[in-house]
């Protein structure tokens, strides 16, 4: 395998959690009946420049469908947090009514709305129609649908479109050609112009053993020591960094020209130097990581046959990737989970890809309480237990499993 970042021969593995479906690739009732396939879930690190990956199995277009159904919207948490942000960029930059603000996979304009509502002038692109189709339909925003690469800013260059600001939240780490993608950014951007970039950072995955954040979906694993050389092959730098807690712990990076008038932070050498210390292509630091992921597995495992065998039941809460990584490494499935809970009604009635777990709306969760609930999605794990607060009462317990086994 050779690395995406810098053409290196990869031959260090970061971790390895043996194989998966993809796992966002929910399941019909037909489906189920079908033969599924699995893929190696084994990432490396590359030596020489510092990106943590896993290869590319399949194209993006099957990787992230049209029908692709994840919304944006329906964390309140997130929206909060894309809210502060829109505010904050709109004083940083002082944005007005003759600025665009442009977002690489826009999603179902959760952000958007909030610079359109103080009157500035918007453009998603996101390549899920249906997902566009809420932003342009819901919220007005207009959203073309689309992959972002070099091609398409491009064509938009074409027709004079000039953002001072450019957005891309979580969606860098999901990029097949990086390179690709990045250059799309130097292309629209000019001297005025900034990007921001959001994405989990490495050095929490390595910290606070979040394995479960490995997917296919999720091509590679950032830090600022590993994309300082991707964004200057492109002629772009980048000058500040802020620490975020959104996604159990993200970076927010600010990129800019190389002939710009931004000036480089203090934030951006302290980042490399806590990058430095737990430096991923060390062999001690990737080997801890295997380790601790094999507690949590072990755990996991152990506390559900305790409560199967008290004749307990156990459900989950959230059908998102990360707790299909994290079940299907653990080897639990619709024997042990009776069903797994989800806000969204276009995940509802299908079942998660290996673990074939169904998944079914809240009031399933009111009528049938477990006797324990596993809550996947461990960074919404306050909002969570706000929310389902009335099932305490019931004497439903609270469990997580990453970083380490815990009831809450
Ligand atoms: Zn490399």
């Amino acid at each position: 395998m050779i690395c995406r970042a810098c053409d290196s021969v990869l031959t260090k593995t970061s971790i390895d959690l043996g194989k998966s479906p993809i796992a966002n690739n929910l399941l019909t009732l037909k489906q189920l009946k079908e033969p599924e396939k699995f893929f190696l879930l084994h990432v490396r690190t590359c030596d020489s420049c510092g990106l943590v990956q896993l290869p590319e199995i399949s194209t993006r277009e099957t990787l992230f469908p049209e029908n692709y159904t994840y919304y944006s919207s329906y964390s309140n948490s997130w929206l909060v947090h894309s809210k502060k942000y829109a505010k904050e960029m709109i004083e940083k930059l002082d944005l007005s009514k003759d600025d665009l603000v442009v977002e690489v996979a826009s999603n179902d304009g959760y952000l958007l709305q909030y610079f359109q509502a103080e009157g500035i002038q918007v453009l998603g692109i996101e390549p899920a129609a249906e997902v566009a189709k809420v932003a342009e339909e819901k919220r007005n925003v207009p959203t073309l649908i689309s992959f972002f690469g070099t091609e398409i800013a491009l064509k938009l260059a074409e027709q004079n479109v000039k953002p001072r600001l450019m957005v891309a939240n979580n969606v860098l780490a999901h990029v097949p050609n990086i390179h690709d993608f990045v250059a799309g950014f130097a292309v629209l951007l000019d001297a005025r112009g900034i990007a921001t970039f959001e994405f989990p950072h490495l050095l929490n995955l390595i910290l606070l053993n979040q394995f479960d954040t490995i997917y296919h979906e999720h091509f590679s694993y950032l830090s600022v020591t590993s994309l300082i050389p991707i964004f200057n092959k492109h002629g772009l730098v980048i000058f500040d960094v802020e620490v975020l807690d959104t996604h159990g712990g993200s970076l927010r990076i600010f990129v800019s020209k190389d002939d710009s008038k931004w000036k480089e932070s203090p934030s951006v050498k302290d980042c490399l130097r806590a990058e430095s210390l737990n430096d991923p292509r060390s062999i001690d630091v990737v080997s801890k990581l295997q380790s601790k992921s094999q507690q949590v597995r072990l755990d996991l495992l152990e506390e559900v046959e305790a409560i199967k065998r008290r004749g307990e039941s156990v459900a989950a809460y959230g059908a998102a990737a990360k707790g299909n990584t994290l079940l299907n490494f653990v080897g639990l499935d619709s024997f042990s989970i009776d069903y797994v809970v989800d806000r969204n009604p276009h995940k509802q009635g299908k079942y998660l890809p290996g673990s074939h777990i169904p998944i079914v709306n809240e009031e399933q969760l009111q009528k049938n309480p477990p006797d324990v609930l596993l809550i996947l999605p461990w960074n919404l794990a306050d909002e969570l237990s706000q929310q389902l607060d009335y099932l305490r009462k019931q004497n439903v317990k609270f469990l997580r499993a990453v970083p380490s086994l815990e009831y809450f």
